[in-house]
């Protein structure tokens, strides 16, 4: 048969055609009035899709740019950070923070675990200037309890900045940004938002505002102070990703439809989309005899699974382009050949669920050699999605 090429990957993610369209059309030089009006209005937007009062920015990099943001703006060197980590993402925070010369306390959890709060309980202390960890670590699968360690970090008081990395979290997950007292939070175009990469945006807290005041670790690209200066007139510090601010436009336009107008609401029914569509993902992979890579806490970003035994999962991920035109993620580091991940962050629906699962049916078959139940995955993913809609209909009628 014909094979669409489809990413099932989580970032970058596949493009809202709305999007794709408003980038391909768009001109406008950034410092005009209606670039800054543009600019403006997709900041106040941004503010209701990450849920907060906050200033936002946006920046034209990748999300790494912001992370090392995260750390440039709000330490100096020799201060002591806690870095969270149970993953490839988390060891991103680890090295970012030595780069800078920070005395890094680390606390690691084993791939596939989430980080359990008593652990964290016993490793923190108020002299942590600052706490950096993932919201959603997209190399395992696995969710953190960003409200829990909040309520840690916030119980100690002013002096620790809590830092949240949810560049797969943002869209898939409910936050209460300025009620859990989060100081930067952090998101990138190319994952729930549906437009390529190239944005990556934070929130910043009034606290982290001060903080900058006094740190003085080096930076000049990424100084947020200039950024919040620029942004206040509509513009950017440097040239912007002009053409990437018009998709993004016209994906916060999409998450606004969804919610029949109201943003939040919109922002709201993306996070459930991604939820529903990780519990079929899941219902499907355990009708195949399949485990998943991080079981305790799984994401609605994605789901990580674990290769059969004996099977490398390069060969699936392999087979699923090769037969079927389907981008999947093999596992990254020392996990590669150990697990497949399957995107639910963004643009995808109940066909796209439905069909990576049938897929899966037949990439299993071919890479053990054992024929698999064929519709096993597919039925126990319809019995997810129908029990959901019931359920649905039944708080609409209550
Ligand atoms: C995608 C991702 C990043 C950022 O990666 P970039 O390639 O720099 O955009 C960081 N953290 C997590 C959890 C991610 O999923």
């Amino acid at each position: 048969m014909l094979r669409k090429n489809r990413l099932f990957t989580p970032g970058p993610t596949p493009l809202l055609p709305a999007a794709q369209t408003a980038m391909a059309s768009f001109s406008l030089h950034h410092r005009t009035g209606d670039f800054r009006a543009l600019f403006t209005r997709v900041l106040t937007d941004m503010k209701e899709f990450i849920g907060t009062k906050n200033d936002v920015l946006v920046l034209a990099c990748s999300g790494t740019g912001v992370m090392e943001a995260a750390v440039s703006n709000l330490t100096s060197p020799g201060d002591k950070v806690l870095v969270l980590t149970a993953g490839k993402f988390g060891e991103r925070w680890r090295d970012l923070a030595k780069a800078f010369g920070c005395s890094v306390e680390l606390f690691s959890a084993p791939y596939g675990a989430t980080i359990s709060l008593d652990d964290v309980r016993r490793k923190f202390t108020p002299e942590v200037r600052a706490v950096y960890m993932q919201a959603t670590e997209s190399s395992t699968g696995a969710r953190h309890d960003v409200e829990g360690i909040a309520k840690l970090v916030r119980a100690a008081g002013d002096e620790t900045m809590l830092v949240i990395d949810a560049i797969t979290g943002l869209g898939t997950t409910h936050f209460n940004v300025d009620g859990w007292g989060i100081d930067l939070i952090i998101g990138g175009s190319q994952k729930a938002l549906m437009i390529p990469p190239g944005l990556a945006y934070c929130a910043v807290s009034e606290r982290a505002w001060k903080r900058m005041e006094s740190t003085k670790s080096p930076r000049y690209y990424f100084d947020l102070r200039k950024e919040r200066k620029a942004a206040a007139k509509g513009e950017s510090a440097y040239t912007p990703a002009t053409s990437l601010f018009a998709a993004l436009a016209a994906a916060l336009d999409y998450v606004r439809q969804m919610g029949d107008g109201d943003l939040a609401a919109g922002r709201e029914a993306l996070i459930n989309n991604a939820e529903l569509a990780a519990e079929m993902t899941r219902a499907g992979a355990h009708a195949l005899g399949l485990q998943l890579f991080a079981p305790s806490a799984p994401a609605a970003a994605l789901t990580a699974i674990q290769s059969p035994a004996g099977v490398d999962s390069g060969q699936i991920v392999k087979e699923f382009r090769e037969s079927f035109g389907a981008v999947v993620a093999n596992g990254q580091g020392e996990m590669k050949g150990k697990l497949f991940r399957i995107a639910h962050l963004g643009y995808y629906d109940y066909l796209d669920t439905i069909g990576i699962l049938a897929a899966l049916e037949h990439v299993l078959t071919t890479v053990t050699g054992k024929p698999v139940p064929y519709g096993a995955a597919v039925r126990a993913a319809q019995e997810v999605y129908a029990k959901h809609n019931a359920q649905t209909q039944e708080s609409v009628e209550a």
